[in-house]
C-alpha cells in the first residue's frame, strides 16, 4: 500500500475544485459531495486528493485503464448509438460498494486486496489519448472505471483536446456531485450516466454516501443541459423491491419522462459473492415499472439475447422499433440524423448525430 500511495502521490497537480477555509493552510475540496475539510497532511476520504502544505494534491497524468469500448457497453443507448467510447480511468473512489465490479482499480488505497492495481498505471498525457481515441475511430472519450468526480481535473485536461479534436465527452460517474464540480465539467461534457443504486438513504450510508447527493446530481445534470441517463443495477435483496423500483421511477419521471433508465443484473462480485445473480423475471418487473411509471425508454441490461425487446428504443408516439440491440451490438438504428423517428416524425430524445 505504501509503494501505491507514494506512486500516486507522485502522480499530482494543484487541484482546481477547492475552496479555502479560515484554518491555516486548511483545504475544503469541492469534486465530490463528501467536501473533506482537509488539514495540512490529511487525505480525504477517496485517499487520493490530499492536502500538501496547504495546496491540494489531484491525480494527474496517468491512466489505469484506456480501452476502446462499444457506447452501448457505459451504457448510453441515446448517444451517438454503434459509436466507439475510447474510455479511461484513474484509480480511486469515494464510495465503497460491496458489490463493485471494478473494485481493484476503485478500492485502490481503501482496500489492501487491491494493492496490485499498482501494475496498471501508465504515464500519459492527454494528447496521446485523444490521438488514441482518434487512430481507433472513437467519437466519444469516457471517464470511468473509477469513480470520475474524483479525478475530474485530469478529465477536464482530456476533455478540452478531446473537444477541440470533434469528439464528445461522458462521465460515467456515482453522482455524489457538487453544483461546483458540475459547473466545472459543464462546459466540456456532453453526457453524464449517474448509477442510481438504491432509493433507500440506509443503502447509500453502507456504500459511504448520501441518497440526495446523487438525486440532486441527477436534477442538476439534467437542468444544466447535459444528456442524462441513470443505471440501477438490481441486486437481489439489496434494492429490488417493487416500492424501492416504483419510488426510483417516479423520481426520474419527475425529473423527465425521457431519462433513458437501464435496469441492468447483477453478477456476484466482490463482497457480495453470495447474493444470486438478478433473474430475467426480476429485470422485465422492474423494467414494466419503468414503463408504467412514466418513462419513455426503458432498457434491461447486462443479460443479453434474453429479455425480448427490453434492449431496443422503440418511439414513444408510434411504437416502432426504432434501434435494435443485442448486447453491445447494433443490429439496425432507424433514428433519423435529425434526431427523430422516421416513421411519424417524433422527436426521440438523446444525442444521434
Ligand atoms: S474527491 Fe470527495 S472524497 Fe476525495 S477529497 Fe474531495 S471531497 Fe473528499
Amino acid at each position: 500500500m505504501i509503494d501505491l500511495a507514494d506512486t500516486l502521490d507522485q502522480m499530482t497537480a494543484p487541484g482546481q475544485l477547492v475552496e479555502p477555509v479560515p484554518e491555516k493552510d486548511t483545504l475544503r475540496c469541492l469534486a465530490c459531495g463528501h467536501r473533506c475539510y482537509l488539514r495540512p497532511g490529511r487525505r480525504g476520504i477517496c485517499q487520493v486528493r490530499f492536502n500538501r502544505d496547504g495546496e491540494l494534491r489531484a491525480p494527474w497524468g496517468y491512466v489505469a485503464a484506456l480501452q476502446a469500448d462499444p457506447v452501448e457497453k457505459k451504457p448510453f443507448a441515446h448517444l451517438l448509438p454503434g459509436s466507439i467510447a475510447l474510455t479511461f480511468g484513474m484509480l480511486g473512489c469515494d464510495f465503497h460498494c460491496s458489490f463493485c465490479q471494478n473494485w481493484l482499480t476503485s478500492q485502490a488505497l481503501r482496500d489492501p486486496m487491491a494493492a496490485d492495481s499498482i501494475d496498471y498505471i501508465r504515464k500519459v498525457t492527454p494528447e496521446q489519448i485523444v490521438a488514441y481515441g482518434q487512430r481507433v475511430g472513437a467519437r466519444i472519450i469516457a471517464s470511468s472505471y473509477n469513480e470520475p468526480l474524483i479525478t475530474a481535473e485530469w478529465a477536464v485536461a482530456i476533455f478540452k483536446v478531446a473537444q477541440k479534436a470533434g469528439l464528445r465527452c461522458a462521465f460515467v460517474s456515482n453522482g455524489n456531485a457538487t453544483p461546483e464540480a458540475l459547473a466545472y465539467l459543464r462546459p466540456y461534457l456532453s453526457a453524464y450516466k449517474v448509477d442510481l443504486k438504491s432509493m433507500q438513504e440506509k443503502r447509500y450510508r453502507e456504500m459511504g454516501s448520501v441518497l440526495q447527493h446523487t438525486l440532486d446530481t441527477i436534477q442538476r445534470a439534467h437542468d444544466l443541459g447535459l444528456w442524462v441517463e441513470v443505471v440501477t443495477l438490481v441486486i437481489p435483496g439489496f434494492n429490488d423491491s417493487v416500492d424501492e423500483l416504483w419510488e426510483a421511477a417516479r423520481f426520474l419521471v419527475s425529473v423527465s419522462p425521457d431519462i433513458p433508465w437501464h435496469v441492468t443484473a447483477f453478477h456476484p462480485d466482490y463482497k457480495m459473492d453470495n447474493v444470486p445473480p438478478t433473474t430475467v423475471k426480476m429485470l422485465q418487473q422492474a423494467a414494466e415499472i419503468g414503463q408504467e411509471a412514466g418513462l419513455r425508454y426503458v432498457y434491461a441490461g447486462n443479460i443479453p439475447g434474453r429479455v425480448g425487446s427490453l434492449e431496443d428504443t422503440h418511439c414513444p408516439a408510434c411504437g416502432s422499433r426504432l434501434v435494435t440491440r443485442i448486447g453491445y451490438t447494433i443490429r439496425s438504428n432507424r433514428v433519423t440524423p435529425q434526431g427523430t423517428c422516421p416513421d411519424c416524425g417524433a422527436p426521440i430524445a438523446g444525442i444521434w448525430n
